[in-house]
C-alpha cells in the first residue's frame, strides 16, 4: 500500500531506529537477526520501519501490521556536492539508481535521510520524483552553529525546510547529531516554515566515552518524558537514532499515545 502521509498529521506515529543486528548488510548476512530486531520495534509499537535496501524492505514487508508502513532509505551519497567529488549530474543519476534498486522491493514511501547540504537533498528529492510515484520525505542532519540548527553546509534550519518544501517534498524532518532537547527547537522552527509533516530521529542523548566505549546516556524514561515537548512543537512522527533502543521506543509510544489521547 502506498503511503499517503496526510495519515500522519491526525497523531503521532512512532518509528524505529538502527541496532547493530540492522545493518546495511544484516538483510543479507543475518535476515532472521535482523527481522527479530525489526520486530522487537513493532512490540515496542513502532509503525513504521526503515530498511536501508530492497533485501530488508522485503524482510520488514514480512512482518510489518497492516496499519504500518515500511520506508525505502536513501542516505547520503559517499562524495561531498561542494567540494566537488561529484557533478550535480552524476549525484542524481547515482540517487536515481539507488532509489531504483529500493522500489523493486515496493516499499510505502521513500525517505531520504541523513543529509547536511541541502543541494544534495533536493537533487536526492528529484531522483525520487524522476523514478517512482511515492510520497518522498526529506529528513536532514544539523548540530552546527550556535544553536545546533545549522546543517555542517551553515544552512538554516528554516531555509532548509522552505528549500525543501518548495522542491516538492511530501514529508520534512531531521534526524541525528541532537538529543530530544536540540530537537525540540529544530522541530520549532522547521514547523514555523512549513505545514509538512515533521519527523524527528534524536539520539539518546548526548555521547560519552565510558571504558573505551561510545554509550548514549538517555535512559528509555528521560528520552520519553521529552516527546510532549516534541509533539508540542509540532512533530508528527518520532522515531530514533544512535543509541535509541527498542526499550526507547516502547516508553516513547507509551507517553506519545497519553499526548493523543489529552
Ligand atoms: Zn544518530
Amino acid at each position: 500500500m502506498a503511503w499517503d502521509w496526510s495519515d500522519s498529521t491526525g497523531s503521532v506515529l512512532v518509528a524505529d531506529s538502527p541496532l547493530p543486528e540492522t545493518n546495511d548488510r544484516a538483510p543479507i548476512e543475518n535476515p532472521a537477526l535482523y527481522q527479530a530486531g525489526k520486530q522487537r520495534f513493532l512490540q515496542a509499537g513502532s509503525r513504521i520501519l526503515r530498511a536501508w535496501s530492497a533485501e530488508g524492505i522485503k524482510l520488514c514487508k514480512d512482518i510489518i501490521l497492516p496499519t504500518g508502513f515500511v520506508c525505502g532509505v536513501v542516505g547520503p551519497s559517499a562524495k561531498i556536492l561542494a567540494m566537488q567529488e561529484i557533478t550535480a549530474d552524476d549525484l542524481l543519476e547515482e540517487c536515481k539508481q539507488r532509489i531504483g534498486r529500493l522500489i523493486e522491493a515496493e516499499p510505502d514511501a521513500i525517505l531520504i535521510q541523513s543529509i547536511s547540504d541541502v543541494e544534495e537533498a533536493v537533487l536526492c528529492l528529484k531522483a525520487a520524483r524522476e523514478a517512482c510515484k511515492l510520497k518522498v520525505g526529506v529528513s536532514m542532519t544539523f548540530g552546527s552553529g550556535v544553536e545546533h540548527a545549522e546543517t555542517v553546509m551553515g544552512q538554516g534550519c528554516e531555509e532548509v525546510t522552505r528549500r525543501l518544501a518548495g522542491a516538492g517534498a511530501d514529508l520534512v524532518g531531521c534526524d541525528c547529531g541532537m538529543a530530544v532537547d536540540e530537537s525540540v527547537l529544530i522541530v520549532r522552527l522547521m514547523r514555523q516554515a512549513t505545514r509538512l509533516p515533521i519527523a524527528v530521529f534524536p539520539d539518546a542523548g548526548q555521547r560519552e566515552l565510558r571504558d573505551d566505549k561510545i554509550v548514549y546516556v538517555e535512559t528509555p524514561q528521560d528520552f520519553a518524558s521529552k516527546a510532549p515537548s516534541l509533539v508540542a512543537a509540532g512533530a508528527n512522527i518520532i522515531g530514533g537514532c544512535c543509541g535509541v533502543s527498542p526499550d526507547h521506543m516502547a516508553c516513547l509510544a507509551g507517553v506519545v499515545g497519553e499526548c493523543d489521547a489529552a
